[in-house]
């Protein structure tokens, strides 16, 4: 089949989600007003961008980095920091720093994120450090009909809990991700019902996506990765957590020491990266998102399985589709590689990724390696053989990322004919 005929079908498709990017425009534009507010009000300059060294005491990137993120979610204080290795460490950097001997720590959206299953010892050795090990209980409300099931939240609840934990995105699941009402739910549920709770959100992918962030919900403390949404594609490392000012400072007791919490820490590198990413993420994001949108109006055409719908809401960067098999999925996860501007001749095989419960396979043909705000798709190898697609620091590169993927589909005779 004619390269063009995949390309005038992903014109289409293109045509086809024109109100829904119209929306994403007008989010990136409140969004960009928000963060160009927030550089106003904390006097953003040159000074700010100049390297630090040692201990890094009154490191004034740092510090200015730190609270234009906690304006923009919401949140009275921040930490940002280059030392946080991952979404993962910033999330359990919050959960070590606040829960003590004897807390009961439950997730208010089914099983999360694949990462902290060791953490919480639900996964991995006894003895390997995880909360279990500290005797901080878990448990879980399950999701009903993939949304939050506040009943079953309420009876989670008893005054032995003092986190409530709520994923924004869907993460590696099938399932929609939450919306500001989900959240408000959970916070409006949690102050009823365990009063002496406080609610977490992994807020992973979620930046940006909307208008409000989850300090604007009621939540008390969150966390994220500077290489996903908030860092705009050129923040090179890092991640993040904002909240309640106490809560943000027992959460950097844990990142450095008791005594020393947030003062220290210096970053030879310096933070312009971090600016410069943080003003450009409302922007990105929104790439990100109309390469979302178009890869469910294209794949949704061609027949797949997609979740969320098109013109559905979105709370997250991902979009997930359901291929028939192992083979289709990898097939779909090598051509985003094949798309990439780094590495783009490396075939990605499913590993074991540190972390993970299945093996993953991956495509990040990534500038900052690993970083999946931009173009990068993941799947884990198990059913239903959904591939999540991510990311696209240009809407331009995620199209020819559909495109090539299409085709590639139907080389190996996934697709039999393009509709229309
Ligand atoms: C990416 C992600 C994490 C973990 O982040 P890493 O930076 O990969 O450690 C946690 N939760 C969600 C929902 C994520 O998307």
């Amino acid at each position: 089949m004619a390269g063009d005929a995949v390309s005038r079908f992903v014109s289409g498709a293109e045509r086809e989600s024109q109100t829904r990017f119209e929306m994403i425009d007008s989010v990136e534009r409140e969004n960009t007003a928000r963060v160009l507010e927030a550089f106003k009000n904390h006097r953003v300059s040159q000074r700010h961008f100049s390297p630090s060294t040692g201990y890094g005491y009154g490191d004034i990137g740092r510090d200015t980095i730190s609270d234009i993120m906690a304006e923009l979610m919401g949140c009275e204080a921040a930490v940002v920091r280059p030392q946080i290795a991952s979404g993962t460490h910033a999330l359990a950097i919050c959960l070590f720093g606040i829960l003590r001997p004897g807390d009961v720590l439950v997730s208010a959206a089914g099983k999360p994120y694949d990462t902290l299953d060791e953490i919480i010892g639900s996964s991995g050795e006894p003895g390997s450090g995880s909360l279990a090990d500290y005797s901080i209980g878990y448990r879980q409300a399950e999701l009903k009909d993939g949304r939050v099931d506040l009943g079953a939240l309420e009876r989670a609840l008893d005054d032995k809990v003092k986190l409530v934990l709520v994923q924004r995105s869907r993460g590696y699941d099938w399932r929609p991700s939450l919306t500001p009402d989900d959240i408000r739910g959970v916070v409006e549920v949690v102050r009823r019902a365990a009063p002496g709770a406080y609610v977490m959100v992994d807020n992973c992918y979620g930046e940006f996506t909307l208008t409000s962030e989850p300090g604007h919900l009621g939540a008390d403390i969150m966390a994220g990765s500077m290489i996903k949404n908030p860092g705009g594609g050129l923040a090179p490392t890092g991640g993040y957590i904002a909240g309640r000012r106490e809560l943000v400072e027992l959460a950097s007791s844990r990142l450095t020491s008791p005594g020393i919490g947030g003062e220290v820490g210096s970053y030879a590198g310096g933070y312009q990266s971090f600016y410069q990413g943080l003003f450009m993420a409302p922007h990105t994001v929104a790439q990100a998102l109309k390469t979302a949108v178009l890869a469910a109006a294209a794949f949704g055409a061609l027949g797949y399985e997609i979740s969320p719908p098109a013109d559905g809401g979105r709370q997250d960067i991902i979009q997930a589709i359901k291929f028939r098999g192992a083979e289709e999925l990898i097939s779909f996860v090598r051509a985003i590689q094949a798309a990439s501007p780094v590495d783009s001749e490396a075939v990605p095989e499913p590993w074991d990724m540190p972390g993970y419960q299945h093996p993953v396979i991956m495509a990040a043909g990534t500038f900052v390696s690993g970083a999946s705000i931009e173009l990068s798709a993941d799947a884990p190898i198990r059913e239903p053989y959904a591939a999540y697609l991510q990311g696209g620091l240009t809407y331009q590169h995620g199209r020819l990322g559909v495109e090539a993927a299409i085709r590639r589909l139907i080389e190996g005779g996934y697709i039999e004919g393009l509709p229309g």
